[in-house]
């Protein structure tokens, strides 16, 4: 009999970008999930989406157009 594992590893990162925020300079706490990726700043709470875009040196992680109310 066949037992097949579930292997459903959910791939969720955090890291913490410092620098990061466009607002206001400071430390970014970004989660980085499955195809989408979120960042919230530490010091204004400013909730972005980023953008993770593999290069040939690696991952790069860039600010997505964020519509402003
Ligand atoms: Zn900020």
């Amino acid at each position: 009999m066949n037992t097949e594992l579930q292997q459903e590893t959910p791939h969720e990162i955090e890291v913490e970008l410092p620098d990061a925020c466009v607002a206001c300079g400071g430390s970014i706490a970004a989660r980085f999930m499955t195809g989408s990726a979120r960042g919230v700043c530490l010091r204004c709470h400013l909730i972005t989406a980023l953008r993770v875009a593999r290069t040939d040196e690696g991952m790069q992680v860039g600010h997505a157009p964020v519509a402003l109310a």
